[in-house]
């Protein structure tokens, strides 16, 4: 992989750069994923927030759940984000809208409990039936920090 990861949407009004290593790339059969996506799956590349810079143009921003908030092209629609509301400092990115999207290598599947029965896994990597259980970690020790911190 090279330096950094850049990416936009289908139009060019939103452009992105990622300097830092991901921490997940996975592949989500979420039917939340799957209607925003309009697509059978969505390709996550999960970074910390520190390491991304929007270039240019703005997200609008769709909460899809209590827990999660979309990121997309307010004019060609394109997803392009999700940020859970738990873990504010991590930020997940289509690997389809990455310019160079074979430059990340998924490692997994998770919720393939919801996966399209016409979708056939067969790359061997690990599938999940829920979610990921190193992003379910993540999420679990931010918001256990955030309890801590709000207890204090
Ligand atoms: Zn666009
Ligand atoms: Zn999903």
């Amino acid at each position: 992989m090279s330096d950094h990861l850049e990416g936009g949407c289908l139009c060019g009004e939103i452009r992105y750069q990622i300097t830092g290593e991901p921490f997940e790339v996975y592949h989500c059969h979420c039917t939340i994923c799957r209607r925003a996506a309009a697509g059978a799956f969505i390709t996550w590349v999960g970074v910390s927030t520190d390491d991304v810079n929007f270039i240019q143009g703005a997200t609008k921003i769709y909460a899809s759940s209590a827990d999660g908030r979309r990121g997309f092209c307010p004019t060609c629609g394109a997803q392009i984000s999700f940020v859970f509301e738990s873990d504010p400092a991590s930020i997940y990115f289509t690997a389809a809208t990455l310019d160079d999207a074979e430059a990340v290598t998924p490692a997994c599947h998770g919720f393939t409990g919801e996966t399209v029965r016409w979708l056939h896994i067969d790359d061997g990597l690990p599938e999940h039936s829920g979610n990921l259980p190193s992003v379910d970690r993540k999420i679990a020790r931010v918001t256990e920090r955030g309890n801590e911190r709000g207890a204090s």
